[in-house]
């Protein structure tokens, strides 16, 4: 373990669903964007990958290590091999994208970019026109969640 860097300003946090693989994020992040390629789907399961560029100085990989898988000769994507959620794409020697829904709040990462829509879905354009089920007034069978809360543990 070495030492964490000094907090300057923004720092955000994030990591897998089992928490077996955490990160924190120092200083304002990059461009974030959505892609519909057809890599992004597969490795995220999902209709596209949402991710968010970071400078590699200030990313800290704070608890276990992830695993990669290269997808191509140019990219290798980082994923929890405990849990499989996706966690990264890196591209660069100093840059790395970390997947947008991972981090502990998501919402502080918006979007501002669509990449390679020729592969969305033409049922996406009306997502919010789907019917909406209203929420369930209580849980009928209790649950008991194993996902890491989206907040720092020791
Ligand atoms: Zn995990
Ligand atoms: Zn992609």
């Amino acid at each position: 373990m070495t030492d964490a860097p000094i907090l300057t300003g923004t720092s955000l946090t994030g990591g897998c669903q089992c928490g077996a693989v955490r990160f924190r994020v120092e200083g304002q992040p990059g461009r974030a964007s959505i892609c519909w390629c057809r890599m992004c789907q597969k490795a995220f399961a999902g209709p596209f990958g949402a991710l968010v560029t970071v400078k590699v100085e200030g990313l800290t990989w704070t608890r276990g290590q992830r695993s990669t898988f290269q997808s191509s000769d140019a990219v290798k994507r980082g994923f929890c091999a405990a849990c499989g959620t996706p966690l990264s794409f890196e591209w660069s020697a100093d840059k790395i994208d970390l997947a947008t829904f991972a981090f502990d709040d998501p919402s502080k990462v918006e979007p501002g970019v669509q990449l390679a829509v020729e592969s969305r879905p033409a049922w996406t354009e009306h997502l919010a026109d789907l019917p909406v089920r209203p929420p369930a007034g209580g849980p009928a069978v209790a649950v008991v969640s194993r996902q890491h809360p989206d907040h720092e543990t020791p």
